[in-house]
C-alpha cells in the first residue's frame, strides 16, 4: 500500500495510466446538459493551464509512479475543451510529456464543438500532438439544434469535418443523440446517414435523459416537453446498431461504436477498470478494482496474469480488489455532488480572478491545494 493508502504500490495488470482532464468552460449550456461546466464568453485558458499543471505537480510525489507507468491516453473532455487556447493546451500536453513516458502512439483525445473548429485551431491540435477528435454534432436538424442550445449549425458540422480531415486529423468521432421529444422535428435514420456520409471513424450515440435542473428538466415538469417512450428510444438504438453494423462499425459499447481498429482507447481503459489519472475541476482518478493485476509474493507481475500462469502457480488476486473501487482524488462535492451552478475557484499567485461574472453559484475562483500526494481543487 503506497503512503497515501489509496493503491497498493506495483499492483496493476498493466503498467499503463490514462490521463482524463477536465475543460469545464462552455460558451452556454445546452437544455439538456447537468455537467459541471462553466459557462464564460472569455475563457481564462492561461490561469486554467497553470492550475491545472499545479494539480499535476502534486500528483509528482505520489508513490503510484515509483514503477514509472506509461501513459497510453490523454482525453480533453468538458464542457467544451476545443474553446481553450491551443497555446493552454500545447504547455499541458508538454508538460506531462516532460515529466512522464508518454507512448508513442498514445491516443490523444480533444472533444470540440463544431463550431469551434478551424483551420488554425486544427492546425494547432495537430501540432499540439492531438490525434483524435470527439465532434459534438448531437444532430443536423436545426429546429432539434436550437431545442438544445447548440451554439453551432448543421452546415458548421459537415465544415467542421472536413477542416479536420484536411489538418491531418483523420481519427475523428461523432457524437449523436437520441430519443428526443416526439415534438422536436428531427429524422433519426436521417441525421444517421448524415453522419455516416461524412466519414467519421467512430460514432458515439447517447440517449436523452431528463436531468433535474436543466432546461430540458423544467419542461418536462411543467408538461411542455414529452420525454420519448421507452419503446422509440429502443427502436432508435436498434435501428442505429443495424445501420452501423451494415456500414462495417463494431457496436463495442452500448453508446459507441467504431470503425475496426477505430475504437476509443481512452473509453475502453475506463470499462477495463484501468488506472487513471483525473485532472481538472470535475474530474477523478481510479483505480479499477478488475485492472489490479496478479501479484506473486506481493511483487507485481508484469504484464499481469500471464507471468503468474506462466509461473505454474494459480495468480493471486492482487490486494487491490480488497480495495473500493474507485478512490476519488478531487474533493470538490460539498453536500451531495458538485454544485450544479459550478464551483468557485482560486489560483494562489494567478493574481486577479478571471475576466467574467462572478456571481455566486458560477465559477470565479479555484483554489487548488496538496493533499494526500495530489492537488485538490476545492470550493472556496
Ligand atoms: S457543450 Fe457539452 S458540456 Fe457544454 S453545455 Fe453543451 S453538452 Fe454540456
Amino acid at each position: 500500500m503506497d503512503g497515501t493508502g489509496w493503491w497498493p504500490r506495483g499492483c496493476f495488470a498493466s503498467r499503463l495510466v490514462h490521463i482524463y482532464v477536465h475543460v469545464p468552460f462552455c460558451a452556454r449550456r445546452c437544455s439538456y446538459c447537468d455537467f459541471a461546466i462553466a459557462v464564460r464568453r472569455e475563457v481564462p485558458s492561461d490561469a486554467f493551464a497553470s492550475a491545472l499543471l499545479a494539480e499535476w505537480a502534486g500528483w509528482q510525489s505520489h508513490a503510484w509512479w515509483a514503477d514509472s507507468p506509461r501513459i497510453a491516453s490523454i482525453y480533453f473532455g468538458g464542457g467544451t475543451p476545443s474553446r481553450l487556447a491551443s497555446a493552454a493546451l500545447t504547455a499541458i500536453l508538454d508538460r506531462i510529456r516532460a515529466d512522464r513516458p508518454v507512448d508513442a502512439d498514445a491516443e490523444l483525445t480533444l472533444e470540440a464543438n463544431p463550431d469551434d473548429v478551424t483551420p488554425e485551431s486544427a492546425a494547432a491540435w495537430a501540432a499540439a500532438g492531438i490525434n483524435r477528435v470527439s465532434l459534438g454534432a448531437q444532430s443536423f436538424s436545426p429546429p432539434a439544434l436550437e431545442w438544445m442550445h447548440r451554439t453551432h449549425s448543421a452546415a458548421q458540422i459537415a465544415v467542421a469535418a472536413q477542416t479536420l480531415q484536411r489538418a491531418g486529423l483523420l481519427n475523428w468521432s461523432l457524437d449523436l443523440i437520441y430519443a428526443l421529444p416526439a415534438s422536436i422535428p428531427r429524422s433519426w435514420p436521417g441525421d444517421l446517414a448524415q453522419a455516416l456520409a461524412l466519414g467519421p471513424k467512430h460514432l458515439s450515440l447517447y440517449g436523452l435523459t431528463v436531468e433535474r435542473g436543466t432546461p430540458l428538466g423544467r419542461w418536462t415538469a411543467r408538461g411542455e416537453s414529452l420525454p420519448a417512450p421507452e419503446e422509440r428510444a429502443a427502436t432508435e438504438f436498434l435501428l442505429a446498431h443495424q445501420l452501423l453494423a451494415e456500414r462495417g462499425f463494431e457496436h463495442y459499447e452500448v453508446s459507441n461504436a467504431a470503425l475496426p481498429g477505430h475504437r476509443a482507447r481512452h473509453n475502453s481503459a475506463y470499462w477495463h477498470r484501468r488506472p487513471f489519472i483525473g485532472l481538472g475541476p470535475s474530474a477523478h482518478s481510479a483505480m479499477g478494482r478488475f485492472a489490479a493485476g496478479t501479484c506473486e509474493n506481493g511483487r507485481t507481475t508484469a504484464g499481469g496474469a500471464k507471468p503468474a500462469a506462466r509461473s505454474g502457480r494459480r495468480p493471486k488476486p492482487c490486494p487491490q480488489t480488497r480495495l473500493p473501487s474507485r478512490s476519488f482524488t478531487w474533493a470538490c462535492v460539498p453536500g451531495k455532488g458538485f454544485p450544479r451552478h459550478g464551483f468557485r475557484w482560486r489560483i494562489p499567485g494567478a493574481g486577479k480572478r478571471p475576466a467574467g461574472p462572478s456571481r455566486a453559484g458560477t465559477i470565479s475562483r479555484l483554489r487548488p491545494r496538496v493533499g494526500s500526494g495530489s492537488m485538490r481543487w476545492w470550493p472556496a
